[in-house]
């Protein structure tokens, strides 16, 4: 048996874990770092927590005999990512990094890119929808002259932004209910990361047929450790059963 790591968190991941569980020879653990507290669990078997460090990750490498390695995380999650870059080069195992593409602007969109959290919240004002993540709202706490709806799965810890309502949701989001949100709060401008993905990308539909500013913020680069990426869940599969 080909022993597989896929370090998760992501819908991309929870399916390749399905297909992968599927293939004869592939023996398949998904792990998640244990930030939701009531995630959605890939299928078969799944450890949940951080594995301390680069180094830590090279031991469970080592101690559960992995032979391949798949870096499916979010691709804001860069800290992970790096850490997959190290300890897979580390312990000689073999890593694909698995990333949804980002998202592309279309025409009537007003969007403005930024490279960073601290970059988006630099002079906002009106009223902000801000769908940042959980962990990425405290880099806006110190915004004086913007008020926030703030979307996200778990409530955000502080510090949070004074004037502001939170939103406890989780996508897929529909078309009808991101323009209907929108309009309900009287929202100016919407502040995301560019997280890809179809599940999140209603509000960036709901935002251009409104005519809403959209902020978006940069990816973090993957590491430079020369690994293979692909964008597909198929291409991960065909990765797997070509080692
Ligand atoms: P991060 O900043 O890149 O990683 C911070 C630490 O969390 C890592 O050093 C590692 O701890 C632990 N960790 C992260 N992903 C892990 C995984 N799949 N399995 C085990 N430990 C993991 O990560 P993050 O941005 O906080 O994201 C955490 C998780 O949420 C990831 O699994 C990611 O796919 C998912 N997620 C992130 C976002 C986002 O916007 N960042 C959005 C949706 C989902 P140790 O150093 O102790 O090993």
């Amino acid at each position: 048996m080909t022993r597989v790591l896929i370090l998760g968190g992501t819908a991309e991941a929870r399916s390749l874990a399905r297909l992968a569980a599927g293939e004869r020879g592939l023996d398949i653990v998904s792990s998640l770092a244990g930030r939701v507290r009531a995630p959605v669990l890939p299928e078969g078997e799944v450890r949940v927590g951080g594995f301390g460090g680069a180094e830590g990750l090279r031991e469970y490498l080592r101690d559960n005999a992995i032979d391949l390695l798949v870096d499916a995380t979010h691709p804001f999650a860069a800290v992970m990512s790096a850490h997959a870059a190290a300890a897979a080069a580390a312990a000689g195992v073999a890593l694909l990094h698995l990333r949804r593409p980002g998202w592309v602007a279309a025409q009537g969109d007003s969007w403005t890119r930024v490279p960073s959290l601290p970059a988006a919240a630099a002079g906002l004002r009106g009223r902000v929808f801000l769908t940042v993540g959980r962990q990425g709202v405290a880099a806006f706490a110190g915004v004086a002259g913007a008020w926030f709806l703030i979307r996200a799965i778990d409530p955000p810890d502080p510090p949070l932004p004074a004037a502001r309502e939170i939103l406890l949701a989780r996508g897929p989001f529909a078309l009808a209910d991101e323009i209907s949100l929108l309009r309900e709060h009287r929202i100016d401008v919407l502040v995301t990361k560019d997280s890809g993905g179809p599940d999140t990308e209603a509000k960036l539909i709901a935002a251009r047929e409104l005519g809403v500013p959209v902020i978006v913020v940069d990816r973090p680069p993957l590491p430079a450790g020369g690994a293979p990426v692909v964008t597909t869940v198929d291409d991960a599969m065909a990765w797997l059963r070509g080692r």
